[in-house]
């Protein structure tokens, strides 16, 4: 199968079409019409084989997972999808690999809103790259910047189930099949918050996606925004499939902390707007937790019912905590 043939069956055809997209895939570039008045928000995401994936894993999973995680930027400004370009490196043209790839790729892109517009296809070790654009309103951007002391730290989802499912695919776990199906849809699927987001853009300060663990994307929104916080281990939203997958608290508490790739938000929302945007995510049935408040000190401080957490403790938890944001 020659390139040109691979791009025309898996990709070119059965794009949705939109008024946006004047031009899409099968040209020499796409030409596309952002919303009048909106500004372009654009990020990139690269996933190699070996390194953000195991190299075996099914086609149709690695497509999803690559979006979900690429969008979750899109989420964590605010912005509404609009579309998305596909680096595809691979080994070999495996079309049964390529089939499953690219019908998970499209059902996933249409739940998500956002429409495949170009890419390249190069040979070589397997790896995506996605670049997703989106637009927003002037001034409705959710930054990493922006936080004030006193400002509440809310946390969309729960937190520390992605790492849940990923252990239970490198180690067998005694939990049942419904909560590690769960759990590694959670890994698999990453599900950004866009409708969340967009509707808390003009109450909140401003946000963060839970990629590398909230401990580490906190931090560097309190970098952003030169001030510290203190955080409410008690207060972590845990599900109840991560509940019952361990005993072990201690654990439970580094995964929700530093597990990552939850792609749930992290943002700052001022006291005043609290009750609004509990409603907002209520309406939208997606929880939304209070864990901790922005402080000036440029400190993270982890505490256990209002106790500051014993340094011995974050020893051997092995938290990188009570560290200093910035100078
Ligand atoms: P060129 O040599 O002009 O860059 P290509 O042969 O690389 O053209 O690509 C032809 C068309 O197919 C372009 O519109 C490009 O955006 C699109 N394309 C190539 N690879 C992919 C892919 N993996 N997914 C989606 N579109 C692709
Ligand atoms: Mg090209």
């Amino acid at each position: 199968m020659s390139e040109f043939e691979l791009i025309q069956r898996y990709f070119a055809r059965n794009q949705p079409t939109s008024s946006a997209v004047t031009l899409g895939i099968g040209d020499d570039a796409a030409i596309l019409q952002l919303p009048v008045g909106e500004l372009l928000v654009v990020s990139v995401d690269t996933m190699v084989a070996g390194t953000h994936f195991l190299a075996d894993t099914p086609a149709e999973l690695i497509a999803q997972r690559a979006l979900g995680a690429a969008v979750s930027d899109l989420a964590a400004m605010a912005a509404r999808p609009l579309w998305y370009t596909l680096a595809l490196t691979l080994p070999d043209v495996s079309e049964s690999w390529l089939e499953a790839f690219a019908v998970a790729l499209a059902q996933r892109s249409a739940e998500l809103g956002i429409i495949l517009v170009g890419g390249d296809t190069t040979r070589g070790p397997l790896s995506l790259t996605l670049t997703v654009q989106g637009s927003v309103q002037p001034g409705l951007a959710l930054q990493r910047k922006g936080a004030q002391v006193g400002d509440i730290i809310a946390v969309t989802g729960t937190l520390g189930d992605s790492r849940a499912g990923l252990e239970s695919l490198l180690h067998p776990q005694k939990a049942t099949m419904a909560d590690l199906d769960w759990l590694r849809q959670r890994f698999y699927r990453p599900e950004p918050r866009l409708q969340l987001a967009q509707q808390l853009a003009p109450l909140a300060h401003c946000a963060i996606d839970i990629s590398d663990g909230l401990m580490a994307d906190l931090g560097h929104l309190l970098q952003a925004s030169q001030l510290g916080a203190e955080l409410e281990l008690t207060a972590l939203p845990l599900s109840p499939a991560l509940k019952n997958f361990s005993q072990d608290q201690q654990r439970l508490r580094d995964w929700a902390l530093s597990g990552g790739e939850d792609f749930e938000l992290c943002l700052t929302i001022p006291a005043a707007n609290w009750a609004q945007a509990q409603a907002l995510a209520a309406s939208l049935a997606i929880p939304l937790t209070d864990v901790g408040r922005i402080i000036a000190a440029p400190t993270l401080c982890l505490l256990d019912e209002g106790q500051p957490v014993p340094l011995s403790q974050v020893r051997q938890g092995g938290y990188d905590h009570f560290r200093r944001i910035h100078d």
